[in-house]
């Protein structure tokens, strides 16, 4: 199946975790891929493997200018970009909030928040010309609840943000065919949900009503409907993929 044929995909943090599976799903379902990361060595590895329908461009998602730039080389590669699923995000350390530092604080809140917003802000010109999109904003459980002993407030203040972003820009681009949603997995068996286990060392399976952890793939194939035409109704609206955790 191709369902995302005519796609042309940013996918940031892609050189691991959910970011690698999201771009390997994008390619497999027909898309056209721009895999960015700090990480250069892995990144471009996994571009390498993907073939002549991904590529790689190192990326600090905080950097504004450095937006500007995967935009235009994306769009010189593949054209329009019609896609963008902002993936990059880093956890930072648990810390209470009257020990958590304010370079930590401010550290977590420009990955995870502020590259959300210099992704949308520079990418949604390229859906414009497209004259269709669908922006992907990854939040995490944390965007919807509080957990007691793993992120910290900076890490459940990002998410919750862009939780709101979501909805602000979902709201004011929908009548030029730009739907923008987000994604809050639970605890997801990647590189950051091992460090978070082994930094908070709890037992994460006992706050899972399905009792496992998600591989990352099970999100990706969300990822891919919300960046799919089979979505086309849906905009503004957070996607849950957290086994039951925030049920309880
Ligand atoms: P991961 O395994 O740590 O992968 C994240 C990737 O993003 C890494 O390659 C990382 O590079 C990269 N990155 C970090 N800072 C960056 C920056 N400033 N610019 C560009 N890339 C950067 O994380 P993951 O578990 O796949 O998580 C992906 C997203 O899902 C994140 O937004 C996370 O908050 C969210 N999430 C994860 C879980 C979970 O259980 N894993 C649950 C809910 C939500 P380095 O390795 O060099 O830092």
């Amino acid at each position: 199946m191709e369902r995302l044929r005519g796609k042309v995909a940013i996918i940031t943090g892609a050189a691991r975790g959910m970011g690698e599976s999201h771009a390997l799903e994008f390619v497999a379902e027909g898309a056209k891929v721009i895999l960015t990361d700090v990480s250069e060595a892995a990144g471009k590895a996994i571009a390498d493997q993907l073939g002549k329908n991904a590529c790689f461009i190192k990326h600090d998602v905080t950097d504004a200018g450095q937006w500007s730039k995967v935009v235009a080389e994306g769009e010189r590669i593949f054209g329009p970009i019609n896609v963008l699923v902002n993936n990059a995000g880093i956890l930072g350390h648990t810390a209470k909030t009257a020990e958590l530092t304010e370079t930590e604080y401010l550290k977590v809140c420009a990955i995870n928040q502020h590259g959300v917003f210099f992704g949308m802000r520079a990418v949604i010109p390229s859906m414009l010309r497209a004259g269709m999109g669908s922006i992907v904003n990854i939040s995490s459980i944390a965007g919807i609840v509080a957990i007691y002993g793993y992120p910290s407030l900076a890490y459940v203040a990002s998410k919750f943000a862009v939780r709101g972003m979501t909805k602000a820009t979902a709201v004011e681009y929908g009548k030029n065919n730009i739907r923008v949603n987000s994604v809050h997995p639970g605890f997801i068996n990647t590189p950051m949900m091992v460090e978070a286990t082994n930094e908070e060392g709890g037992d994460a399976l006992s706050l899972i009503p399905l009792g496992r952890l998600a591989e990352p793939k099970e999100v990706s194939k969300l990822v891919v409907f919300l960046a799919s035409d089979e979505s086309s109704y849906i905009t503004g609206s957070e996607h849950l993929i957290d086994a039951g955790m925030s049920a309880q």
